[in-house]
């Protein structure tokens, strides 16, 4: 009998065994298992994988210790400036919004960009004023406040660093979130939301929003969704470029996924991962950073919740 997946992920980086401390770790954990179970819910009760997708990143945007939503990272003016996009598997259908502020979901007005409007990608002023025709609430200042992440842009304000999410040192942790499921029918979604990058230059515009560089997906191959060093991902228009090694090359998820994050991606200079899923079921978490925080639910019912490389 056809079963479910899913898988969501919260950011690759330096996430090193035993340097955050047992509660932290926990608390992750816990907000981890938490996303994954709504998308869960979802798909058990015959829900589509685009649901699924959504719901799960918004309950991650929802949440303080990512840098999407409520816990985006400051850009170099103080501000924070969101990315979100989300793709149907099965219409390759897609909407996206990037340069947002104010949005509590990025995620939903990326849906609403795909659904009700003839546009793929909405940036801006012109996706702000989408959001205010659609009577999205806009959040205040206050609400994306976070003291870490205020911190670490403080150290880089008047610098021209940027830097990746929760960096003890420059460019060692991301903080986007991601997800991608396989629902009972066969169908595949991915969606992906960030803050971006602590001190960012204003305009900025990652991978995450760009389908096929951050997310991509397709029924016949895989939905993908990544995290790590923007630019690279662009670059190596990574998330189609894997479900061109499963369409042109015949490969399996796995090897294809393989193939990417740690032979493709790391002769650009890129670091960092990617959630897949295909229209089996099978799944792949890779990355070339010490850690993923990551939670999935396989087509065996079997369901892990992992930081570390092991
Ligand atoms: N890929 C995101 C960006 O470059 C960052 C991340 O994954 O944390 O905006």
């Amino acid at each position: 009998m056809r079963s479910y997946s899913i898988a969501i992920h919260g950011g690759a980086g330096t996430l090193v065994k035993g340097m955050m401390t047992p509660e932290k770790e926990a608390s992750y954990k816990s907000a981890l298992k938490k996303a994954l179970l709504i998308g869960q819910n979802i798909l058990e009760q015959k829900g589509t994988a685009l649901e699924a997708v959504q719901r799960s990143v918004m309950a991650l945007e929802d949440s303080p210790l990512f840098n999407a939503g409520k816990g985006s990272v400051f850009t170099a003016n103080g501000s924070h400036e969101m990315d979100a996009s989300i793709m149907d598997g099965q219409t390759l259908k897609a909407g996206a919004v990037s340069l947002v502020t104010g949005i509590k979901n990025p995620i939903a007005l990326a849906l609403d960009v795909m659904e009700r409007t003839d546009h793929v990608f909405l940036a801006g002023a012109g996706a702000m004023d989408f959001a205010k025709h659609l009577n999205y609430q806009i959040m205040e200042d206050s609400y994306f406040y976070d003291e870490l992440r205020h911190q670490q842009w403080i150290e880089l304000k008047d610098t021209a660093n940027f830097q990746l999410d929760h960096s003890q040192k420059k460019d060692n942790k991301f903080g986007t979130v991601g997800a991608v499921a396989c629902d009972l029918q066969g169908n595949l979604a991915a969606a992906t939301s960030t803050g971006g990058m602590t001190n960012k230059r204003f305009g900025r515009v990652g991978d995450s929003p760009m389908i096929g560089a951050g997310t991509f997906a397709n029924n016949a191959t895989c939905a993908v969704s990544c995290t790590g060093s923007g630019e690279y991902f662009i670059r190596g228009v990574v998330a189609y470029d894997l479900s061109c090694l499963i369409e042109y090359k015949g490969l399996s998820l796995e090897a294809a996924a393989m193939e990417v994050v740690h032979n493709r991606l790391p002769k650009l200079g890129g670091d960092g991962g990617l959630i897949a899923v295909d229209a089996l079921g099978n799944i792949a978490l890779p990355f070339n950073t010490e850690g993923m925080y990551r939670a999935s639910r396989n087509n065996m019912g079997k369901v892990e919740i992992l930081i570390y490389r092991n």
